[in-house]
């Protein structure tokens, strides 16, 4: 298990946010065929809704000269400015915002009754969030789509982009789907990316970008969006597919690597191109063996980055 992006609990969080959570892994979770993509209908909703303001777990910094990550921005913020304090690099994405959504939250599971609150996402109810999967050496999703989310945004702001995750690890747990779906319309974002990596059975491997169906419904109507978001997932799937040299999903969108759904809260709610990719298949071995690697992590993100690059200079 190559746990490289883990900080142990103990450590301090320097000015620059690290996510602390515990070693300890996740099992059995998100099992479904239809995929972990952040809002799986997973047990009964419980408790009031109460997750949109959660408390943060990150102790407050002494530093001096708080980052502008840090400055001001209370927990619960969605978490932008550059990755270092010097001012974004001009480039071809100089002007252009790009919302990354790393699903789930290693915090997730340790509260399973803000995260089984229902939300409305305008079609119907779900749950605020879900706690993803794990391989079967434990290596969670959460862990997993933060470290992505993180190097995507390091390449998106080499060119000059401006990023905004949803959540940077600074969390207790969240943000419920429709608050990462509003985080996207708020930023008035060109693309908006949710990453994640699915929990199948052995031997389904590949990924899949997850595009948004025509749904209308309360406050969700992608009428607008269900065009643009499918050129944003296919050129993030051909170029997913060049720099990884991963195969499509074997498993689900008869390989071309694009499936289509009207049950995530995350892409109906938004009024913004959105797509999720399901980078891999936790659960299974070879799958595993490629998603817990921090070089072919590093290749996953490039290979997002080029799609989204390719989707805003077309
Ligand atoms: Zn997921």
């Amino acid at each position: 298990m190559r746990n490289d992006d883990f900080v142990p609990p103990t450590s301090r969080p320097g000015p620059r946010r690290r996510p602390v959570f515990a070693a300890a892994a996740l099992a059995g979770v998100c099992l479904t065929a239809t995929g972990c993509a952040g809002d799986g209908g997973q047990g009964p909703g419980a408790g009031a809704e109460s997750a949109s303001r959660p408390a943060t777990s990150v102790p407050s910094s002494s530093s001096p000269s708080p980052s502008p990550r840090q400055s001001s921005a209370a927990a619960a913020s969605p978490s932008t400015g550059p990755t270092s304090a010097r001012p974004l690099p001009r480039g071809p994405l100089t002007g252009r915002t790009v919302v990354i959504d790393p699903g789930h939250n290693p915090g997730n599971r340790d509260h399973t009754r803000e995260i089984n609150s229902q939300v409305d996402i305008g079609t119907g109810r779900k749950e605020c969030d879900t706690t993803g999967t794990a391989t079967n050496s434990g290596y969670a999703e959460a862990r997993f789509t933060l470290d992505v989310s993180r190097r995507l945004r390091t390449l998106l702001e080499e060119q000059g982009a401006k990023v905004v995750l949803t959540q940077d690890g600074d969390r207790a747990y969240g943000p419920c789907v429709d608050e990462r779906a509003r985080i996207g319309n708020k930023e008035k974002a060109d693309a908006v990316v949710s990453v994640h990596a699915d929990g199948s059975a052995t031997g389904n491997r590949g990924f899949h970008v997850i595009l948004p169906a025509a749904v209308n419904g309360g406050d969700a109507d992608t009428s607008k969006i269900v065009v643009p978001s499918r050129e944003l997932g296919v050129r993030i799937a051909g170029n997913f597919v060049r720099v990884t040299g991963s195969a499509p999903s074997n498993y689900i969108g008869d390989r071309t690597g694009l499936d289509t759904r009207n049950d995530l809260g995350g892409l109906n709610l938004s009024t913004v191109p959105k797509v999720f990719i399901e980078c891999g298949n936790m659960r299974d071995p070879e799958d595993a063996a490629l998603l817990t690697s921090a070089g072919w992590r590093q290749k996953a993100a490039l290979g997002i980055a080029e799609g989204i690059g390719s989707y805003l200079k077309r």
